[in-house]
């Protein structure tokens, strides 16, 4: 059995004015999308527990089969796993943000988009003054940085009741109220502070506020976690499978399951990203995997800007680029099955990610087509075939259905 996963991330939303009433994926024209729908099955899911974040990290643990109000354990470690780190089990990673706070306000969660050689200058000085004895400043890509608590050279006072804010919901708003509380929060509090003193006149902001670039005065600590357990995917439900990502967040699910990992050359996670290269490359893979996964950022991206045209146009590119071409190709194959399903809704009218059902649609070559014809959130309101714990889905996808 050959299956194919198409993950539109945050595709779902409400029905929109300017498209007649009808939702984002609805009014764009998904021929594709909807063949899936009409050869097999539409359900809907809700990968995003009410108890937890509706954010991708979430929405996409739950999507690939994995309860996470049992396995969830906190962003930082799956981007850490992203990256290659590992992480003992007593062992924390958090997100460290280089961020621009001004009259105790997060003027810029990017810090005004700093380089990544900025930030490695940023970080090495931390690791210098603050780093050591099992703290670990590790430079990514950007604003994007992690710091490793390794818990086995450095008592660490953190208990998962920790809590952050992210800091890109705080943009223009006071920080006061959000910084690190609860169990330990006073060290990532201290660090804080220690590394604004250390950001203050150090060179990287001299040379920017020179250019008329805002300055990267604090690391922001946040999505503090240890390393999930997850069950190797092979193991817990039959196929090998691969991911086809721009995704940091999904680069490191596919690390904790085990999945491999595919690198396409003009992916880049933004509505800009090379939609034909991703299906080329799925199709491909399948010919060696059992299972080809592909997510795609591009209308969750659009929805942030609430741009609702672009939206529309991403789910179109989706439908053309990827999921034609994965049906063509499993369709020539005897048994097979694919899921087309979004980790969460990102409403265009909030500009973020919300809780809810996702609809879901499944086609296979042993499946039994419902009487739905159209992929799409109204339809999928309308069935009875509901996961409301979405994570169980993927038992179904895989052998149920
Ligand atoms: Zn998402």
């Amino acid at each position: 059995m050959k299956y194919a996963i198409i993950i539109p991330d945050g595709a779902a939303d409400e029905p929109q004015e300017e498209l007649g009433g009808k939702t984002p994926i609805e009014a764009a024209h998904t021929p594709a999308m909807d063949a899936v729908a009409a050869r097999g099955r539409v359900a809907r899911a809700c990968h995003t527990p009410p108890e937890l974040p509706a954010g991708s990290e979430v929405g996409n643990m739950s999507l690939l089969g994995y309860d996470p109000l049992t396995n969830f354990t906190g962003r930082a470690p799956i981007e850490a796993a992203a990256q290659g780190i590992e992480l003992g089990s007593e062992d924390w990673a958090i997100r460290c943000n280089l961020v621009t706070i001004q009259d105790q306000t997060m003027r810029d969660f990017t810090a005004d988009h700093i380089s990544t050689e900025e930030a490695q200058e940023l970080l090495a000085t931390a690791q210098a003054e603050l780093g050591g004895d099992g703290l670990e400043f590790v430079p990514g890509v950007s604003y994007r940085n992690l710091l490793l608590w390794r818990g086995a050279q450095r008592a660490a006072p953190f208990t998962m009741d920790m809590r952050a804010t992210p800091p890109h919901d705080l943009t223009d708003k006071s920080i006061l109220h959000d910084f690190p509380r609860g169990p330990g929060s006073d060290e990532l509090n201290r660090l804080m502070a220690a590394t604004a003193e250390l950001f203050a006149e150090h060179p990287v902001n001299l040379r920017r506020l020179a250019v008329g670039k805002l300055p990267a005065t604090h690391v922001w600590l946040w999505g503090i976690g240890r390393a999930p357990k997850l069950q190797p995917f092979a193991e817990a439900f039959g196929p090998r499978g691969a991911i086809i990502t721009a995704v940091d967040l999904l680069r490191g699910l596919a690390s904790l399951i085990g999945w491999q990992r595919i690198e396409v050359p003009g992916a880049t996670g933004y509505t800009d990203t090379d939609y034909a290269a991703k299906g080329r490359y799925a199709v491909q893979a399948l010919q060696e995997q059992d299972l080809v996964c592909v997510h795609v950022e591009a209308p969750d991206e659009a929805s942030h800007e609430g741009d609702c045209a672009a939206k529309v146009r991403a789910i179109e590119e989706i439908d053309r680029h990827v999921v034609a071409p994965l049906l063509a190709a499993l369709e020539a194959t005897e048994d097979w099955r694919l899921m087309i399903c979004p980790d969460h809704p990102t409403f265009l009218r909030t500009k973020t990610h919300t809780h809810g059902a996702v609809p879901l649609a499944l086609a296979g070559s042993d499946i039994q087509p419902d009487a739905f014809d159209r992929y799409g959130d109204t339809h999928a309101a309308q069935t009875d075939l509901a996961f409301d714990a979405g994570w169980q889905a993927m038992r179904w996808f895989i052998q149920d259905a």
